[in-house]
This record gives C-alpha cells, sequence and structure tokens, in this order.
C-alpha cells in the first residue's frame, strides 16, 4: 500500500453539492452520479459508498469493470448504468445482475436480445441516438430498423431510456451545435412515440448541459464533475454566477491530498536543482522533497510551476516533476522541518491549492487530472 501520501473525501462537501444539484433540478428529474474514470480519480468504491450514504441511488459508469465495482459495494441498493462498453463476455453478466446499458449498434442489441431470451430475464437498455457528436449512437436512417427489432422482441426488453450526449455543452462557442442536437433528439423521441415504443424516461445533459440548457434535463441528468464540487469550465460558472446576486460558488471541492516532506535540503546560488538544468538556483535557497511524482499522478508538466501549500505558504515546485518525487521551494516560508505536512489539493488555513488553479498551470481540465492520481494512494472519507 501506498504510504508516500493521502486523499480525504470530504462528505460535508458532497452533501453540500448534491443538495445544490438537487435544489437547481425539477424534484422528479433522476439524479445519476457519473463514477467513470475511478470516480474521476476520487476512488470508485470509497466515493460510491459515501455517495449512496448522501441519498444518490443511480450511478453511471463507462464500462462493466466499473459497474462490478459499484455493484460488489452496494448490491442492488441502487442502479448501475453503463454509458460506454459491455462486450460480448460481460452481456450475460449485465444483464442478469439487472445493470442497465447503453445501446449503439445492432450487434449489442441483438446479443442483449440472445442473452435475455436464454437467461429469461429481460435486457435493460438505453436506445443512444446520434445527434451530432459523432462517436456512438443509432443514426437517423437506422431508427426504423431499430424500431421493428424494438417491437418483435419487446418481450425480452425493458426500453429503460433514450439518450443521447452533447458535443461540448461548456463552451458556448458550440451553441449552434448543441442546440441542433437538442432538435435532432427530439425528433428520435417523436419518432419513437410515433411508432408506440415509449421509452420510460429520456435523458442527455451532462453537467455543462444541465447548467447552460435546462431543456436538456429532462427526466434524468448524469452529473460527473460538480458533484465532485469543479465546475466543468469557467464559462459555465461564469455563466451561472450572471445568473445569481451573490457572487459565492455553492459548489465545495470534495477531495483533498496531502503528503509530507521526505528531505530538506539547502542549495547554494548557482547550482543547478535537480536532473538537467531545468531549474538554477540564482540565490541561496532552501528545498523540501515531496515523495510525489508523475507515477503518482502528479503531471510532469506542472515542473517549474505547480503549487503545493507548507506551513500555511504557497510554494513553487522547483526543477522538473520526477517519476516518484518533487523539489518545491522552501526558501521563505520559515521553520519547517521533515514530515510536516504538504497540500497537494486542498487548504492549510486560508490558503488553498483548488484542482482548477492546478490543472490551469498545466493547462489540463479538472478531469484528466483527477482521473489520473494513481489508484494505489490509499482514499479516506472523513465528516
Ligand atoms: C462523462 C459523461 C457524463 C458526465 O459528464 P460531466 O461533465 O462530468 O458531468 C455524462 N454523460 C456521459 C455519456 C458521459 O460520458
Amino acid at each position: 500500500m501506498h504510504t508516500n501520501s493521502t486523499i480525504e473525501l470530504s462528505r460535508e462537501a458532497l452533501k453540500n453539492n448534491i443538495a445544490f444539484l438537487r435544489k437547481t433540478f425539477d424534484k422528479k428529474t433522476i439524479l445519476s452520479s457519473v463514477v467513470k474514470g475511478n470516480a474521476y480519480g476520487h476512488g470508485l468504491s470509497e466515493f460510491v459508498q459515501m455517495a449512496n450514504d448522501c441519498g444518490i441511488t443511480h450511478f453511471s459508469v463507462f464500462d462493466v469493470e466499473e459497474a462490478k465495482i459499484v455493484y460488489n459495494t452496494l448490491q442492488d441498493k441502487v442502479t448501475v448504468m453503463v454509458l460506454g462498453l459491455v462486450s460480448d463476455e460481460d452481456m450475460e453478466w449485465v444483464v442478469n445482475h439487472n445493470i442497465e446499458f447503453f445501446v449503439f449498434d445492432k450487434n449489442r442489441l441483438n446479443k442483449a436480445i440472445k442473452v435475455a431470451k436464454s437467461s429469461n430475464i429481460k435486457a435493460k437498455i438505453h436506445i443512444e441516438i446520434e445527434t451530432g457528436m459523432n462517436r456512438t449512437g443509432f443514426d437517423k436512417k437506422e431508427l426504423p430498423s431499430v424500431v421493428s427489432i424494438l417491437k418483435k422482441e419487446g418481450g425480452h426488453l425493458v426500453l429503460k431510456g433514450l439518450c443521447t450526449h452533447y458535443a461540448g455543452a461548456e463552451s458556448i462557442a458550440n451553441y449552434y451545435r448543441i442546440d441542433k442536437q437538442i432538435k435532432r433528439f427530439d425528433e428520435a423521441y417523436q419518432y419513437m412515440c410515433a411508432n408506440d415504443l415509449k421509452p420510460e424516461i429520456k435523458h442527455s445533459a451532462c453537467s455543462a448541459a444541465s447548467m447552460m440548457f435546462p431543456e436538456t434535463r429532462m427526466d434524468l441528468v448524469r452529473i460527473g464533475i460538480m458533484q465532485f464540487g469543479l465546475w466543468p469550465s469557467p464559462e459555465v460558472f461564469v455563466n451561472y454566477l450572471n445568473s445569481k446576486k451573490s457572487k459565492i460558488d455553492p459548489l465545495q471541492r470534495v477531495i483533498s491530498w496531502k503528503s509530507k516532506i521526505m528531505n530538506i535540503k539547502t542549495v547554494q546560488a548557482g547550482e543547478f536543482i535537480g536532473y538537467g538544468t531545468s531549474f538554477l538556483a540564482e540565490r541561496k535557497m532552501i528545498i523540501a522533497v515531496v515523495p510525489i511524482g508523475y507515477s503518482h499522478g502528479y503531471s510532469r508538466s506542472l515542473s517549474n510551476q505547480g503549487r503545493v501549500i507548507i506551513n500555511g505558504t504557497r510554494c513553487v515546485v522547483v526543477g522538473s516533476v520526477n517519476m516518484n518525487m518533487m523539489t518545491v521551494d522552501i526558501t521563505d516560508v520559515g521553520p519547517v522541518k521533515k514530515e510536516d505536512e504538504v497540500i497537494l489539493i486542498g487548504k492549510q488555513g486560508d490558503t488553498a491549492v483548488s484542482v482548477a488553479s492546478f490543472s490551469d498551470l498545466s493547462n489540463q481540465l479538472n478531469y484528466e487530472l483527477l482521473t489520473r492520481i494513481s489508484k494505489t494512494i490509499p482514499r479516506k472519507t472523513k465528516q
């Protein structure tokens, strides 16, 4: 087990974020917690347990490996929906455990029907519509044949939902593209209904769409990033603030990541720090070595840029981030000793390092940064 650092998940923050989301959406709208990518790096099993304690009973995952972790953690107390990959070998497990899943091609539809027939359990499907993202989903011209399969095999299927996904709702620049997608999705829904196939629910919104295009909320919203206390983009946040009198961020960061100082060194002016020549000490400096590197998910692109908090002060990463270590300038932070706390993401006193400031620096999205945090770091939940 990795002991160089710890990740803490705040239940209070999650409760706050869920309350905000529930207040924002219609009471009848189902809140599906999207937990792909190891729950955006938060730790899948730990996170879904905590989210379920906070009242979440619907989870969306990318693939069956993740579905199994959620199922093993919470069994049939919750609904699990696979947004992405279900391979043929996994179909039997999926159908037998009442896992819901997106269907976006006929192979999968036929496989689902075959397995449902042989195990005598109906497959719970969400038909995904291609509306313009051009990734997965049935095209308009495929719909008539899909409809005829659904009608013929209706006895082996539950048409749980009709769904689609938008291509970049977090940016106003994509407004027309998203608007077109919304219209195409509605056409597909009307077509299904006109053929007496009424899905139990329809859904399309991720965090950004749910905030920027309220009409996309429909019967269920698939919320990933915002439940963790982060906005999909600065634009979505600003757009939200513009609609409100109080200019306070209603979300709270769930994750914090801490380590400890491993070594302290004094470096003379004129010396280079770390590998190569990327950082030259221009004065006499004191350096703390922190046992975290890119193998733990602290991106190498944060070399000479990342910020951490030591002794209540923001300190800069100097030199390159190595595989297992990095060096931090502590010349001006006062008395510090080995084993003192280092905050990689989180707060100490009034000083904070947010994921956003951290990822702006490295030009990564919050999403990517979080999901890269190594799975081997222990996750603890705290009140
Ligand atoms: C990841 C994902 C979401 C959630 O996206 P956020 O921006 O994190 O809210 C919703 N729907 C689908 C299909 C996804 O893949």
